[in-house]
């Protein structure tokens, strides 16, 4: 069974992903100028992307992960961001990295991002692939954006539906039945 036939329509193929990842990565190691970096990623939808992207960082990666939950088994944000899995490492004087899969509301971001901020890294930074541009409450900008995207349900490389098409190595829009 192909998960490839739920698919209405690929918005980022497999070779768009790739290039942009390098070009971030290569971005990333100049701006940071060769000093160590925290990746932080938001599981479990930032894993692939974060995995892409640190091999495109040529420069002393470190990777942690944090759960959190904003969405359940819904396409429709629920309004609240509960921790399931804090970090393992200490972020107290380091570059610190949050890598997201994709900012819609833009309230899982702010929530970690204001928690991260009481740890008091020495810098930190947003790198997020997808961007659905909303006017986010709290202004939140990414500091590195993968792809702008229109406000509608995406899945694949990493994004999931009901924990299913993660593993899609292209972004793209299911059918409407497979809501139904
Ligand atoms: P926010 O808190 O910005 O509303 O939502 C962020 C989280 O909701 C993302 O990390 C992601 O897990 C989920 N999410 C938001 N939009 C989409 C989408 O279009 N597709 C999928 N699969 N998940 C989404």
């Amino acid at each position: 069974m192909s998960i490839r036939n739920d698919i209405e329509r690929v918005l980022i193929n497999e070779q768009q992903l790739h290039d942009r990842v390098i070009t971030l990565g290569e971005r990333i190691a100049q701006d940071y100028g060769g000093r160590p970096l925290l990746l932080v990623g938001v599981l479990k939808g930032a894993v692939p992307f974060l995995a892409d992207l640190a091999r495109a960082i040529d420069a002393p990666v470190e990777m942690d992960f944090m759960a959190v939950s904003s969405y359940g088994n819904s396409t429709h944000s629920q309004g609240y961001v509960r921790i399931l899995k804090d970090l393992d490492d200490i972020v107290i004087d380091r570059d610190v990295l949050l890598v997201e899969d994709i900012i819609d509301t833009g309230l899982t971001l702010s929530y970690v991002l204001d928690l991260l901020r009481q740890r008091a890294p020495a810098s930190l930074r947003v790198c997020a692939l997808l961007d659905k541009q909303k006017v986010h409450a709290k202004h939140l900008h990414p500091d590195y954006t993968g792809f702008p995207v229109e406000d509608e349900f995406v899945v694949g490389y990493g994004l999931d539906y009901a924990q299913r098409y993660r593993n899609l190595p292209f972004i793209g829009v299911l059918k409407p039945e497979i809501y139904r």
